[in-house]
């Protein structure tokens, strides 16, 4: 058991090493495309006759971790969607743009899609760009949906968002995928994808975006963003946090800067909105 986590670390550090070509290219702003692991995924310790869903704890952080499952044809899809508007996975400070589809940069991302039985509970929900989500993920889950309706046959598979150090939001997510039965002849991946969005610049520390020709202008710092303190408690918020707007007139202060900045004043950070 020991082995197999020392195994799977390893495995996540060579998929993080990937992505460093990819930042340094950062300024040229491809559309996210995946990346082929040559890695077989290890599903040691799992039986592929019945469906299970596992979701990892979140971390320290507050980030969610692996979720793996047995995925099948007796799985369904949970019925009615719950609201997850108010769930605020590490990392999600929205921002609209205009030339992405549906505006928004981040959606809330289930690791275990619905088509596939994930639930709309918060250690299935993380901080995903619109293009990792509608041109990466979704592609991924159709194929195994596809497999197990034309076979009936179950299928592991396995959801890993990678951080890099303390950041809130993910730089990629690793996807695995085995067919059980066939013992992988049917179905095997595993697929790194990054987390990002093309013409935005992304910080990755906090989920703060700004736009990508701003970035390179230096219009805008990514690190610099606006705030607003509570100056009796010494708090500082996200701009869109519900607490912010409930901080009397008084002792309300906004403040554009450094995240750093605010804590060398002393100013700590809300604990809701993570800002
Ligand atoms: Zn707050």
């Amino acid at each position: 058991m020991r082995k197999h986590w020392i195994a799977r670390a390893a495995l996540c550090l060579c998929a993080l090493a990937l992505l460093l070509p990819f930042a340094a290219a950062f300024a040229e702003f491809p559309a996210p495309r995946e990346t082929v692991l040559e890695s077989v995924p290890d599903f040691g310790g799992l039986n592929g006759r019945h469906v299970v869903i596992r979701y990892g704890e979140r971390d320290a952080l507050g980030r969610c971790t692996a979720a793996t499952a047995v995925l099948g044809p007796e799985l369904r899809q949970g019925e009615e969607r719950a609201d997850i508007a108010d769930f605020r996975p590490t990392g999600l400070h929205n921002a609209a743009y205009g030339f992405i589809r549906d505006r928004w940069v981040y959606n809330r991302c289930h690791l275990i899609g619905r088509q596939l039985g994930g639930a709309d509970e918060l250690n299935n929900l993380f901080t995903g760009t619109h293009a990792l989500n509608h041109s990466l993920m979704l592609p991924r889950e159709n194929e195994i949906a596809a497999y197990i309706r034309k076979t009936g046959n179950h299928v592991f598979y396995r959801v890993t968002p990678l951080y890099d150090g303390d950041n809130l939001l993910c730089s990629a997510v690793l996807l695995e995928a085995e067919s059980a039965e066939d013992a992988g002849a049917g179905l095997r991946f595993c697929v790194l994808l990054p987390n990002s969005e093309p013409g935005v610049a992304i910080d990755y520390a906090t989920g703060y975006t700004t736009r990508a020709d701003d970035w390179e202008s230096g219009g805008t710092a990514a690190g610099s963003h606006a705030y607003v303190v509570n100056t009796r408690t010494g708090k500082f918020h996200a701009a869109d946090c519900p607490d912010a707007g409930n901080i009397s007139r008084r002792n309300r202060r906004e403040r554009t800067g450094l995240r750093s900045d605010l804590i060398r004043e002393g100013l700590t950070p809300c604990g809701k909105c993570r800002p």
